[in-house]
């Protein structure tokens, strides 16, 4: 028999045809293909079972040519300030996180796109781990899918940022997919607004997502204003030279935000604020300035929060809309690839 189909690595619209094809070939009723897809996402179920408006046979026979995948729960960490980081294992081992951060009434999750990371950005936890394989859209949606299955009280996403783990402008296959699902109204029913890519800058994927008809935000990771430095701390920099990706930003037909990392020494003088300022004016951009979680990569130390405050007020100066991020989840390394790191770490500390 052919290999069970993960009814989670589909558009809503894709999963529906499929299982309309399949009632059709198996006798059953066309309608039946719109209830399980129901609980795909809107009313997530946790199997077949769990699908309460189909006969127990239906069920069970549905079971023998698709499933519903799911990721195990392996570590769950809460921070002081209500951040909530999820460690998850998948099929073949692999761990991912993701994180859950309240604020006021909206609850932003923090997804990641792959295993690892093959960028090693100098600063980054997840970059020092190196690329495993690329998750597939139902373990990237599998996530925001999970939060809400939690039987000590579900987690409904109002806001999604693709910040977790790796690069997902190098997954757009599966990327492309799951923005379908996160925005669907048969999916998650998130607004494009509310739902932001953060990418490096790859190039291909920018135009990619430029073509979608959503509103789909794009976050552009650039933490250097200037070549040689970028390309100390991002690798990719050689790629994906500055120029071009902010020829790219340019011409993207919606607002970007600059993500930037503040490094103690490094990136955070008044010459950075002056060259960043240029580049954010060219294109429009929002620019957020991000301090450094402690515990990414080794050798940097965060920029002092006055000296942050100090480089917003000099992009302001320059008309530059600027925010500061507020660091959430310190306690439980809620940055890229942390939690992962730190159980590896531990594991190896540990006694044999
Ligand atoms: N690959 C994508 C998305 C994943 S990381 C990207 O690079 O944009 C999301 C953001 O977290 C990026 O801006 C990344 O540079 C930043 N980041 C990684 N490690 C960090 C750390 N230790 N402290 C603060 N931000 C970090």
């Amino acid at each position: 028999m052919a290999a069970r189909i993960n009814l989670l690595d589909f558009t809503p619209a894709e999963a529906t045809e499929r299982l309309k094809a399949w009632c059709a070939e198996h006798g059953e009723a066309a309608y039946r293909a719109d209830q399980v897809v129901r609980h795909l996402w809107v009313q997530p179920a946790a199997d077949f079972d769990g699908i309460s408006t189909l006969p127990k046979a239906l069920r069970a026979k549905l079971a023998e040519f698709f499933y519903i995948g799911r990721l195990e729960l392996v570590a769950r960490q809460t921070s002081e300030d209500g951040t909530q980081k999820f460690l998850f294992k998948l099929f073949d081992g692999e761990q991912i996180e993701t994180v859950a951060i309240p604020d006021g009434d909206r609850m932003t999750l923090c997804v990641s796109s792959q295993a690892g990371c093959a960028l090693k950005c100098a600063f980054c936890a997840t970059g020092a781990m190196g690329f495993v394989r690329n998750l597939t859209a139902g373990e990237i949606a599998g996530q925001v899918r999970e939060l809400r299955l939690l039987a000590e009280g579900p987690i409904t996403a109002t806001n999604i940022v693709f910040m977790g783990m790796g690069e997902p402008l190098m997954n757009w296959k599966a990327v492309e997919k799951v923005l379908t699902i996160f925005n669907n109204e048969l999916g998650f029913g998130i607004g494009a607004r509310h739902i932001t890519i953060s990418t490096v800058g790859v190039l291909p994927g920018i135009v990619a997502l430029g073509k979608r008809p959503e509103q789909f935000r794009l976050a552009i990771s650039i933490h250097a204003p200037m070549d040689d430095l970028r390309a100390r701390l991002m690798p990719v920099n050689t790629k994906y030279p500055l120029s071009d990706v902010i020829e790219a930003a340019k011409v993207f037909d919606r607002r970007v935000t600059f993500e930037y990392v503040m490094l103690g020494g490094v990136n955070d003088g008044p010459e950075h604020a002056l060259q960043l300022a240029k580049l954010a004016t060219d294109c429009a951009a929002f620019v957020n300035l991000i301090p450094l979680h402690p515990g990414g990569g080794q050798g940097f130390r965060p920029t002092p929060r006055e000296e942050i405050v100090k480089f917003a007020r000099e992009l302001r100066k320059q008309d530059v809309e600027t925010a500061i991020r507020k660091s959430r989840g310190i306690d439980i390394a809620a940055a890229c690839g942390q939690l992962k790191t730190e159980r590896l770490a531990k594991r190896e500390k540990a006694p044999a």
